[in-house]
């Protein structure tokens, strides 16, 4: 299957260019960074396992908790900014304050947060990152080494 950057399928991973800035206005649209028009999530920020549209596969990532770091970033010096500016300005009640920024920081952080996953999200897509690379062994269980018998049965503490 082609997309707009002339990649091809390869067992669920696309082996075309994949240029940085292209994935991540696709991802931070919530869609898929192969070809712009399948859905990133299958819920709020739940990443599909493939791209509906082109077949890519999205479950290779390893957002975790860069997501809401960058959010809390962003809607940390948009709402600091506002309550010091509206402050300053019209020296308004604590309690008005509060009812200002507090639902405003939650519906920000809210909206913001898949965006910034999407984005980030396509950037591990665009850089081969964690499974995204078309040349990558597939990784079976855990990833992690085999531990040797002997150290396993060292480790066996059945009596
Ligand atoms: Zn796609």
């Amino acid at each position: 299957m082609q997309d707009r950057v002339g990649s091809f399928q390869h067992g669920g991973r696309s082996t075309g260019a994949r240029p940085v800035l292209d994935s991540l206005w696709r991802g931070a649209a919530l869609k898929c960074p192969a070809c712009g028009r399948g859905a990133m999530f299958r819920r709020y920020l739940k990443v599909v396992d493939a791209c509906p549209h082109c077949g890519e596969e999205l479950h290779h990532h390893r957002a975790d908790d860069a997501p809401p770091y960058f959010t809390i970033v962003i809607v940390g010096h948009v709402v600091v900014g506002l309550v010091l500016a509206v402050e300053m300005a019209y020296r308004p009640p604590l309690w008005l304050h509060a009812a200002l920024w507090l639902p405003l920081t939650v519906i920000l952080a809210l909206l913001i947060l898949p965006v910034v996953k999407g984005a980030l999200v396509a950037l591990q897509w665009a850089l081969l990152l964690h499974g995204f690379d078309p040349d990558a062994k597939e990784v079976i269980g855990d990833g992690l080494p085999e531990v040797s018998p002997s150290v396993s049965r060292r480790l066996d503490f059945r009596p």
